[in-house]
């Protein structure tokens, strides 16, 4: 039997791995290889990998966990989840059995990209979700905001560090009169119609077409597609769930367990506030130290 599975093994669900394997415990990592943000260039905002590809971080991480003899890193998909604490079993997607006393879901979220040419193809590069990830390297430029909601006025303010240079994309949405008057204030201009296109041009500079209107060139463009986690699992085993401006998030306590005694969550799949690699790693080691410790005779 092993003491850990951990489904996901990406940023939250190695760090759990780390801090398990160096505790001797039995833990076998899942993971299908596709972070959330592999379409990313560089990552940025952890410290001591500040402006790495992604990908170049998890594989140095893997490297170094090949030091742990208990730790087994598995490429593969859990395809379905059962049984309770002490006695858990999951099946992978190529048919094996594997059982463990506990379990780490650490799998993370999909952003669902809208049906607009252009927006999926340029996802991570000429159109980003978050100014600590990708604002540094534009600051002071012209970036555009597609809005999502009333929650797209919370970005107008927190973009001021880092540019005077906003234009808003109302892309169909009514602003409500007040948030007008605000970006009036402001001097940031909405452009009215929906997004129907989206062009690069060299590293960023995104031109979006608009259904009324002529094109529109900014340097960078924020938006914040909806989200949802990257496998239906939770929802077989019934997990509590919290709702999200942009998707659902799994409940956990301040251990990091859920609402099913001996599962534990970790990164994106259960931080309703800021994704990040910086959250998601420290969130791992919790549930990995968490879990650990619920087993201690
Ligand atoms: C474009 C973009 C740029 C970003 N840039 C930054 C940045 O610069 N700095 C920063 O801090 N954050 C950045 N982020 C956020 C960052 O990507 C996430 O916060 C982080 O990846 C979360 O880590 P995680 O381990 O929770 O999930 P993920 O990294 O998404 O990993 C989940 C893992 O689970 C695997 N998986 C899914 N389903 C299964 C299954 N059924 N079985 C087994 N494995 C499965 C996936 O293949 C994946 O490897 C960015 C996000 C985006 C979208």
């Amino acid at each position: 039997m092993n003491d850990v599975i951990i489904i996901g093994g990406s940023f939250a669900g190695l760090a759990a791995a780390l801090q398990l394997g160096r505790a001797r415990r039995k833990v076998i990592v899942l993971d299908t290889g596709l972070p959330r943000n592999r379409f990313a260039g560089h990552s940025h905002g952890l410290l001591g990998h500040d402006h790495k590809p992604p990908l170049d971080i998890l594989a140095e991480a893997r490297q170094q966990l090949a030091r742990y003899p208990t730790i087994r890193l598995v490429h593969a998909r859990a395809d379905s989840v059962a049984g309770a604490i002490d006695q858990f079993s999951v099946t992978t997607g190529d048919g094996q059995g594997l059982e463990a006393r506990r379990l780490i879901l650490s799998y993370g979220v999909a952003d669902q990209m809208p049906d607009i040419p252009g927006f999926a193809d340029n996802w991570g590069a000429s159109i980003v979700p978050c100014p600590y990830c990708d604002g540094f390297e534009v600051a002071g430029q012209h970036w555009g905001l597609v809005w999502s909601g009333p929650q797209s006025h919370n970005y107008v303010r927190l973009y001021h560090d880092w540019t005077d240079r906003l234009t808003v994309f109302a892309d169909g949405h009514d602003i409500a009169p007040d948030i007008r008057a605000d970006l009036e204030r402001r001097a940031i201009p909405v452009v009215e119609g929906r997004v129907t296109g989206i062009a690069r041009h060299g590293d960023h500079h995104a031109t979006v077409k608009l259904d009324a209107g002529p094109d529109v060139a900014v340097d960078m463009l924020f938006a914040h597609p909806r989200n949802k986690p990257s496998a239906s699992l939770h929802e077989s085993l019934g997990l509590a769930t919290v709702n999200t401006p942009f998707g659902i998030a799994l409940q956990v306590d301040e251990r990091r367990e859920t609402s099913m005694p001996g599962i534990y969550a970790a990164g994106d799949l259960a931080n309703p506030l800021m994704a990040s690699v910086t959250a998601a790693i420290a969130q791992g080691a919790t549930a990995g130290i968490s879990a650990q410790q619920s087993m201690l005779v």
